[in-house]
């Protein structure tokens, strides 16, 4: 009888390490198809943290020659293409200025955000930092709300500085 409890006891503590590395294995593989769309909405929701506060910053504007200096042709030295009547733009507070998603795209890409020309800083350095680590963090699955609340705090105070 004793043997039999023994055997019944062993039986169920198999059983359940069984159910458990059986649901830890289904955890493991289905991580990679809920995290992935996760991850990808939580770098395009920085991102557009991101660009809002570069157009917080630096304004979209029309491009119009008449406002800019009439007898120089102006260039976005992004892509070298001349700067045409009625383009996208943003003008720098350095007074460059490039195609808007030229610009845009140099930003996230320089690991400090600086005016491709000058060098002058378009956003702290902090704020540029804390998008490249979360950026980075989604493609190995450890971002937090914390930092996510840092960046909006970062980009909260920031508005709320230049106000
Ligand atoms: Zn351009
Ligand atoms: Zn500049």
């Amino acid at each position: 009888m004793a043997a039999l409890t023994e055997f019944l006891s062993h039986l169920y503590t198999v059983t359940i390490v069984f159910f458990t590395l059986l649901r830890l294995e289904v955890e493991i593989l289905m991580r990679p198809i809920t995290g992935g769309v996760c991850n990808s909405e939580t770098r395009l929701i920085i991102k557009a943290q991101y660009l809002k506060l570069i157009e917080e910053m630096d304004p979209t504007i029309r491009y119009s020659r008449r406002s800019s200096r009439p007898t120089q042709v102006e260039q976005c030295t992004v892509c070298l293409a001349e700067l045409e009547e009625g383009e996208k733009v943003r003008k720098l507070k350095c007074k460059h200025s490039f195609h808007k998603d030229c610009l845009d795209k140099w930003l996230q890409q320089q690991y400090w955000a600086t005016c491709p020309l000058c060098r002058t800083k378009v956003l702290p350095d902090e704020i540029v930092a804390n998008y490249h680590r979360l950026q980075n963090q989604v493609d190995y699955d450890e971002s937090s709300d914390e930092d996510m609340i840092f960046l909006l705090f970062a980009l909260h105070g920031n508005s709320l500085h230049r106000l």
